[in-house]
Formats: C-alpha cells, structure tokens, sequence
C-alpha cells in the first residue's frame, strides 16, 4: 500500500517536472523571458515576456556608456548608478558582484540564459552590440593582475640564504655619498640575533663564485647561476 502511494508520488512528482521542463522549453521557443526581469526590464502579464522599461532602461544604457569611457572602477560606477536611483532595496550602492553581473549580462542584446546557455529572446534588447562588447573589453583590462608595487628582480634574492642563521636575503637600491646607485644585500634576520653586515652585490658574486667550485649541481642549475653573476 505504502509502496503504491509512493510510486504515485514519484509518477506525479516526475510529470510536474517534466510539465514545467516542456513549459520552459516552450516559452524558450517563442523566446520568452522565463523568469524575474532583470533591472531595466519589467515582466509583462500579458505578453508572458519582459519588456524595457522606460525609465529603468536607460539608466542601464547609461551605465554601459559610463563604463565603457574605461574611466570608471566598479565601485564608483555603483555610486554614480546610486546617484540615479539604482540601488539595493536598504538604499546602498549594489555591490560588486551585481554590478559585474549586470555589465555582462546578455539579456540586454535580447538573449536569454538557460542552464548556462544563451536563447534568442522575442524581446527588445536594450544596448547595441557595439556598446556590450566596448564594455566587456573594458571589464578584461581591469581583469588582467597589476602589481601594486615596483618589482625589481635582484639576482641571489631567490636561491641565496644567510651562512649564519639561514635567513632569506633581501636586496635594496641605495645611492652612496657620490650619487652613484648600487645594489646591496643583507640577512632578512627573521631567524633572531644575527651579526651578518649588509654586502654589496660584488662580494656576494664572488662568494658565489667561490661557492660554485665546491658544490657539484645539475648544470643547467649552474648555467642559471653563472647567468646571474655576470649580471
Ligand atoms: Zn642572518
């Protein structure tokens, strides 16, 4: 007995699902919105389908025109959006993560997504083609890793440590009194109490050097050091 009504169950279970798999595939075909409107958009009852509106969509507009000046970072685009009225529903600047959303969001061109694929919607899109993707290159710009800081790329830095407490070494610019720029290295002194003085680089090539003659490594390990010496 049990088993039969878990057996209807799952049978009325697996048509709604299916009922609602043909609705969706249905509307997909005649290129309907499938659900909330994304901002800029409102759902229309009748048609079954979104369609700009009238205010909202401009400010959409405006917002992919701002940040296509490249002029702009996430944040302070959210602040000029709140400016005109786009906020979340406690009044704040949206967030990053909704900002990024909306500025890749295709519905805009008409498309509508489904289980990560994009459908032809029969709804009026609300940017060009040519302003979406003046966006998405600005978006890839500022997506590509900068350093923060200036990275100089001292030789002995990565594969030399300190001979008395074993500390990394680190290597600093500094101009002596006749305005020459040289390198000099010293112990990070991380390890605690170590009296190892700063060196300049020369010396610690020719320690290098002499350091070479007594250790036996791969010799392209050795080719790579010999590279760095001669700097
Ligand atoms: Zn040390």
């Amino acid at each position: 007995m049990l088993q039969v009504a878990f057996g209807q169950s799952k049978y009325f279970s697996d048509n709604l699902v299916e009922n609602v798999k043909r609705g969706f595939r249905q509307k997909l075909r005649r290129g309907e919105w499938l659900t909330k409107a994304p901002y800029g958009y409102v759902n229309n009852l009748k048609t079954r389908n979104i369609e700009p509106h009238p205010v909202y969509s401009k400010i959409i507009v405006r917002a992919f025109e701002e940040y296509a000046t490249a002029t702009y970072t996430i944040q302070s685009l959210a602040k000029f959006l709140a400016e005109l009225g786009l906020t979340t529903h406690t009044g704040t600047p949206l967030g990053k993560a909704s900002i990024v959303r909306m500025l890749t969001n295709r519905a805009y061109l008409g498309f509508i997504k489904h289980h990560d694929e994009w459908h032809e919607g029969s709804f009026a899109p609300i940017l060009s083609p040519t302003l979406f993707e003046a966006v998405q290159k600005v978006l890839q710009t500022k997506r590509r890793p900068r350093h923060s800081k200036v990275r100089y790329n001292f030789p002995f830095v990565q594969f030399a440590r300190c001979g008395e407490c074993g500390g990394m070494i680190t290597a600093q610019y500094t101009t002596n009194r006749f305005g020459t720029k040289y390198i000099y290295y010293h112990c990070t002194k991380k390890h605690g109490v170590c009296r190892q003085p700063y060196v300049a680089a020369d010396s610690i090539a020719s320690q290098m050097k002499a350091a070479l003659q007594t250790v036996s490594l791969p010799l392209e390990e050795i080719e790579k050091i010999e590279k760095v010496i001669r700097y």
